[in-house]
């Protein structure tokens, strides 16, 4: 489990040696998949309709999802609406901001202010720190067209709180690249799905040793607290869809 004094430790498939209760959910460990896009405001989502998160979630064990649209915050009373079928577990709120340098995803902000696509990664940083959000670089070693100004782990601007070290765009060989990143930075490693279907959803996910209630405590988790990347069984051969 990584915590900010401690060294970052690897993604592991964890979900088989984590106690489970009679209600079949983790006693001690709450698991949180960090990034999903939904076709409420992703358009490359079409099919996952974020009405079915709450019956997704509980097949798959998930305490929690964190909808990341593409450049789009849903308005938090659409979340609350949401969450209105959630009985103890949680979906929170968060952004994909497509910048010049790749993408990042953003938990805790309010408003996107002046985040708009093609922003740089510094900016995200600065608005982020101003409103205590927390900054994933999420698939890392993914190049498109949209990144104009790759960034090198190197030229990373301090400031990045974590690495998603494994999602359904980052496995195998990538998984271990985004691994070196997140070390040359000496930040955390985080796990999210990246999930566009529903099938995806809970692919990998992170544990937090406690539930945040709302995404400020979401966001204090992984700016501070312990949390290890996870996957459920996931490869890049596994991938379909
Ligand atoms: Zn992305
Ligand atoms: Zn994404």
């Amino acid at each position: 489990m990584h915590c900010r004094e401690g060294a970052p430790t690897p993604s592991v498939d964890i979900r088989k040696r984590s106690f489970m209760n009679m209600n079949g959910t983790s006693s001690a460990q709450w698991h949180v998949d960090l990034h999903v896009h939904t076709r409420r405001y992703s358009p490359c989502a079409e099919l996952l309709d974020p009405a079915q998160l709450p019956r997704v979630m509980a097949e798959r064990g998930l305490q929690g999802v964190v909808i990341t649209e593409h450049d789009v915050l849903w308005p938090a009373e659409e979340i609350a609406a949401l969450n209105r079928d959630l009985n103890g577990s949680r979906i929170f709120r968060g952004v994909e901001i497509s910048s010049c340098n790749g993408h990042f995803v953003v938990i805790g902000l309010e408003a996107l202010e002046d985040l708009q696509p093609g922003v740089p990664a510094k900016r995200i940083l600065q608005v982020a720190r101003a409103q205590g959000a927390a900054v994933i670089w999420a698939h890392p070693q993914l190049e498109y067209r949209q990144m104009v100004e790759p960034l090198k782990s190197c030229d990373i601007p301090n400031g990045i709180d974590a690495v998603e070290v494994v999602s359904t765009a980052t496995c195998g060989e990538q998984s271990e690249a985004a691994r070196a990143y997140a070390r040359d930075l000496a930040c955390g490693m985080v796990g999210g799905s990246d999930a566009h279907i529903l099938d995806h959803v809970g692919k990998a996910y992170t544990v937090f040793d406690r539930m945040p209630k709302n995404e400020n405590e979401l966001a204090a988790a992984l700016i501070d607290g312990c949390y290890q990347a996870a996957h459920n069984g996931l490869s890049c051969s596994s991938l379909t869809g």
